[in-house]
């Protein structure tokens, strides 16, 4: 497929940079770090999406996590379809709000009440609240490499020195505010330790992703997620487990049902939504207490709740929960897919280390091994940027960043992965 044709993409590119900063409405799209032309996805079909000029493309992005069962499943689509018959959005209560929350909560016994939401960043940012507000506490602790979305108090990095205070990672972040985040070193019971010592009377939460999936994938030491269950009953602060990008994707019951953490409150969004704009925050039922109208702490939205993303939710739900042999193939395409990059790689000598944990993967172009954020920062850009455009000249569409997961979807099957297999021996014969 070399010398696709792209034509289209580039006129689009062209036209969306004048209207739109860097032409796109979220930053990674714009294929900043790999460079080239960013693709105008215009249609999708289980494992497969097509551009703008009609190239195919095996897709291991996924919306960046939601579609675990594949572009365009016919039961989601057609539950969205007959919703939105009826009426798009009514800022009233809606039955459907109903379901989706019993289909949440029995795969999470731990989320006894939530709240709907509509992106990842308004569930993290409003778990902190209710934190802050359960605890009476104003600091927050959240690890080097973990993404929580772009509030404000999380678009922050470690300070200099191992104890300091955030300051922010984004202009437009006050420094006051980016002092309220302490920033801990993920994997590191130790270090955890040494924080609350000094911090954990004031901590309120503590806010982590259970499995990295933005650093790249890096899974959690046990010793480290039960010295976060630990320390944090102890000092008495929350412990919030981001599921946005785990849940319902590790298990039907997420990382916390993997790992049999046992958070205070859980995240979720991406594949609660099943594509729309869906997300949550829940957990114990007297934190959850907190939440206006029943409490003092304030949070509300307009299209919180939206009848569409509840029925493309509680489809795609449905749907694993009818067919839980999904998660076996997730695993076995997941395990095939990385024995086979890893295959290719070695046979041309090129230094990687591939983590997966499930249907999420990444390749570290580096020696590894990679169990922190420090080890991920080592990966040899180049080569992914030489990896990502094999790819995607071989009809491989990969996330456009070397610090991201590929994520496998339900739909991926012997033709995608002997695809993608063979771009992959292009990028370095
Ligand atoms: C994607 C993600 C978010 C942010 O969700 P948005 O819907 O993009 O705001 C938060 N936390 C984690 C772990 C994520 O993967």
């Amino acid at each position: 497929m070399r010398g696709m044709r792209t034509s289209e993409n580039e006129r689009l590119f062209h036209a969306a940079r004048a209207l739109l900063p860097g032409g796109v409405s979220s930053p990674v799209r714009a294929f900043g770090s790999v460079g080239g032309t960013p693709r105008f996805l215009v249609k999708g079909r289980g494992s497969r999406v097509w551009d703008a000029d009609g190239n195919e493309y095996v897709d291991y992005v996924g919306s960046w996590g939601p579609l675990i069962l594949g572009h365009a499943h016919p039961e989601v689509v057609r539950a969205v379809q007959e919703t939105a018959a009826q009426g798009l959005s009514f800022g009233a209560p809606h039955p459907l709000e109903v379901a989706l929350a019993e289909a949440v909560r029995r795969v999470y016994p731990v989320l006894e009440r939530l709240r709907f939401v509509n992106s990842g960043t308004e569930a993290t940012m409003s778990a902190l609240r209710v934190a802050r507000g359960f605890t009476g506490r104003d600091h927050v602790l959240k690890f080097r490499g973990n993404y929580h979305g772009h509030a404000d108090g999380l678009l922050v990095e470690a300070g200099s020195g191992a104890l300091t205070f955030g300051r922010p990672s984004s202009a437009g972040v006050p420094e006051a505010y980016a002092g309220l985040t302490l920033v801990g070193s993920y994997n590191d019971p130790e270090a955890l330790e040494a924080v609350f010592a000094h911090h954990g009377e004031n901590i309120a939460a503590v806010i982590f992703e259970p499995v990295v999936g933005n650093a790249g994938v890096i899974p959690p030491k046990p010793e480290f997620l039960a010295a976060l269950r630990r320390l944090t009953r102890e000092y008495g602060a929350l412990l919030i487990a981001d599921e946005v990008m785990t849940g319902f994707r590790l298990a039907p019951g997420g990382a916390t049902e993997r790992y049999g953490l046992e958070p205070d409150l859980v995240t979720l969004g991406k594949i609660l939504g099943g594509g729309l704009p869906a997300a949550a925050y829940g957990g114990r039922a007297e934190v959850m207490a907190q939440v206006a109208p029943e409490g003092p702490v304030y949070q509300a939205g307009t299209l919180s709740g939206n009848p569409l993303a509840m029925a493309a939710g509680l489809a795609t739900l449905q749907a694993l929960e009818r067919e839980p042999g999904i998660y076996d193939r997730l695993e076995a395409y997941g395990a095939r897919l990385q024995a086979g990059l890893a295959e290719v790689l070695t046979a041309a000598g090129v230094p990687h280390t591939i983590n997966r944990v499930g249907s999420m993967l990444t390749v570290f172009f580096t020696e590894g091994p990679v169990g922190g954020f420090e080890a991920a920062s080592k990966t040899d850009t180049a080569a992914f940027r030489r990896f990502f455009h094999a790819l995607l000249e071989g009809g491989v569409y990969w996330p456009p960043s070397a610090y991201e997961a590929a994520f496998v979807s339900a739909a991926h099957g012997d033709e995608d992965l002997e695809r993608t297999l063979a771009a992959a021996r292009r990028a370095f014969a």
